[in-house]
């Protein structure tokens, strides 16, 4: 990171959040952690920070205006990245609704704000000022047997989740053309490694096989995701930030298509060595029926980040998903406070359709 400044970071609590606050912390840069503390926000996760001054946790939410302006003001934020969201796709086909407020209207909330702070202030300071939207490749919707995303994607969201990021995207977009903030969005794919909360599919299935529980993949199993460890997008958040061209996007991913079936079975063989049982974890595996609108592939081209900021994923799939079973093999406390009461790893997502499923279970693939 090239100055140091003080970051407001939002959503510091929950999975992506937490590594990244961990790590630019460690470099130097002072962080304001604004966090709601939903299911998916540890406290816990940064008690190594307590002591340290550098780090400050605001336990509030991104969608409380005069919270976000008193933070923007009072600690002379430099730049915002938010993390802060609902982030579960299965969640938002039960409830939509906090997906909405958290991420559509949250992030406008934190835009307007920062576009305040930096209308009164000096114009060194707007200049050297960045908002750093998180945004995910699932706005791009469902891609076919071949093609990958890249920064000029149009948008074709298929989940509530999908679209309440476009729609977010989208105002970050607005408020560079139109007020000339200077802003940044970054297009991950699907993160994995340590402090991910239970309900996604790799911490899912680690903790089902130790358990001896079953292994639910959905549908057939072949959906393909791009997959991603953890500290290697932090580290593309952190060069975007200090050398992305304000307005610019970029799309971030590991070159790790796998299907679902294929990494569950990597995870299981992973498990056998680790954590040896007398049957192997594969026999755990159940196949249960699909997600309703479930995009079938998603893959990443990253080639404006690395040719243009020289960002390169620093972990093969197998190394990560190496260090991603031992952490949860050491820190199974974690595990049973994060759920405790208020998750117990049931299926989500199946949601009220209008309708035969089969009329709103297959989203269209891109060209
Ligand atoms: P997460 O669910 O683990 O954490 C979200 C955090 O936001 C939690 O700490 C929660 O308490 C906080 N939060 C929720 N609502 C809030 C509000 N109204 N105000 C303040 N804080 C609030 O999510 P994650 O997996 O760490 O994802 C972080 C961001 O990265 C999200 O914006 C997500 O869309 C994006 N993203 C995630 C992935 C992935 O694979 N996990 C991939 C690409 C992009």
């Amino acid at each position: 990171m090239s100055a140091p400044r003080t970051l407001l970071v939002t959503g510091g609590a929950g999975f992506i959040g937490t590594n990244f606050v961990l790590r630019v912390v460690k470099a130097g840069v002072r962080v304001v952690n604004l966090d709601k503390l939903t299911y998916a926000g540890n406290r816990q996760n940064l008690a190594s920070l307590d002591a340290d001054e550098r780090h400050v946790f605001v336990e509030g939410d991104i969608c409380d205006a005069s919270l976000v302006e008193h933070v923007l003001s009072r600690h002379d934020i430099g730049g915002i990245v938010n993390f802060a969201a609902e982030s579960h796709v299965d969640r938002s086909i039960d409830a939509p609704e906090s997906f909405v407020r958290t991420n559509v209207v949250g992030t406008f909330t934190l835009l307007e704000a920062a576009r305040r702070h930096l209308a009164n202030g000096p114009a060194a300071k707007r200049d050297a000022f960045r908002f750093l939207q998180v945004s995910t490749d699932e706005v791009f919707g469902s891609l076919g047997a071949a093609g990958r995303f890249t920064p000029s994607t149009p948008y074709a969201p298929n989940s509530p989740y999908a679209a309440s990021k476009a729609a977010a995207d989208h105002f970050v977009r607005a408020y560079h053309t139109t007020f000339g903030l200077p802003t940044l969005t970054t297009n991950c794919s699907n993160n994995y490694g340590p402090y991910q909360f239970p309900e996604k599919l790799i911490p899912l299935v680690i903790l089902n096989a130790l358990d001896g529980k079953r292994l639910p993949v959905y549908g057939d199993g072949g959906n393909v995701r791009d997959w991603l460890f953890v500290t290697d997008h932090c580290a593309a958040i952190e060069r975007v930030l200090a050398a992305g061209a304000p307005g610019a996007t970029y799309t971030v991913g590991g070159n790790n298509e796998q299907s679902n079936i294929n990494l569950v079975r990597t995870i299981c063989s992973i498990l056998d060595d680790m954590a040896p049982r007398p049957r192997p974890y594969e026999d755990l595996i159940e196949f249960v029926v699909d997600r309703p609108g479930h995009d079938r592939r998603y893959a990443i081209d990253a080639t404006k980040i690395e040719a243009e900021l020289g960002w390169r994923p620093a972990h093969s799939l197998e190394e990560g998903l190496k260090r991603t079973v031992r952490w949860y093999l050491d820190n199974k406390a974690w595990c049973t406070l994060v759920a405790s009461g208020r998750y117990g790893r049931e299926r989500l997502g199946l949601g009220v359709g209008i309708g035969p499923a089969e009329t709103r279970a297959t989203p269209p693939e891109r060209a």
